[in-house]
């Protein structure tokens, strides 16, 4: 799902801001600039804690970044059958040297 991340200006970790919801998606498909609308902050910025340093640090609407997680969720899928790769690539070398007998 596509979402806003913030990054944390204390250690660089990034997370999410909020989740996009669907229904404003399509509508940023429908515009010719497919510009999504960033949420409403507040005029002073919204406080956010990181999870990772658990460092509260104040986020203003340009420090919010788009990311669409569909490409994340294909590289984590990929990722446990990734692991097959080291067993064919020894196969093939094991053929390899049949061939060359
Ligand atoms: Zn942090």
């Amino acid at each position: 799902m596509a979402r806003w991340v913030v990054t944390c200006p204390e250690c660089d970790h990034t997370f999410t801001y909020c989740v996009i919801e669907p229904a404003i998606l399509e509508q940023a498909f429908r515009d010719p600039y497919r510009v999504v609308p960033r949420p409403t902050l507040p005029d002073r910025g919204d406080n956010r804690t990181c999870p990772n340093c658990k460092i509260e640090s104040n986020y203003l609407p340009f420090h919010l970044f788009y990311r669409d997680d569909e490409r994340g969720e294909a590289r984590a899928h990929s990722e446990s059958p990734g692991s097959d790769g080291c067993p064919i690539s020894a196969k093939s070398k094991r053929s390899n040297h049949h061939a060359r007998r």
